[in-house]
């Protein structure tokens, strides 16, 4: 399924200034790291309980937002791409809601399922062989 941006809920981008001099730590070894200047791969939700948990908003306007865009892009929650003099390249889940501490960590098989971004570049694609796989076995069982 492709999805636009345009499509998607957007909200106010007033704070964004505020967390542009935000500095970032290697989860390894505590030291400074650079952004390696990969895209931000926004999270979105599909869910409508995903929806609420995360906005920590009520059922009703979870499933609102649901209606208006079938899913629902998270501008506050991203997978960027860092570097660490030490540990090279690596990949954090960062989330900074208003009113609350940011959080970084490193994204997770799931974070990625759940992103902008087409597929975790750390690993290859199963999906695709998997898929012609079972088609195959499908073709060679009818015929
Ligand atoms: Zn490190």
């Amino acid at each position: 399924m492709l999805y636009t941006l345009t499509n998607f809920q957007t909200m106010p981008n007033k704070r964004s200034r505020r967390y542009r001099k935000q500095k970032f730590y290697c989860p390894y070894c505590q030291a400074r790291l650079w952004r390696a200047g990969s895209p931000k791969h926004y999270i979105y939700y599909q869910e409508i309980s995903d929806i609420q948990k995360n906005l920590n908003i009520s059922r009703k306007k979870a499933s609102f937002l649901k209606n208006q865009n079938n899913t629902y892009l998270d501008r506050s929650s991203w997978i960027e791409d860092f570097c660490c003099e030490q540990h090279g390249k690596m990949w954090l889940k960062i989330t900074c809601k208003v009113d609350r501490p940011m959080q970084v960590s490193l994204a997770s098989e799931d974070d990625w399922k759940n992103t902008t971004g087409t597929i975790n570049p750390n690993v290859p694609n199963p999906s695709v062989s998997e898929f012609s796989y079972s088609m195959s076995r499908r073709l060679k069982i009818q015929s």
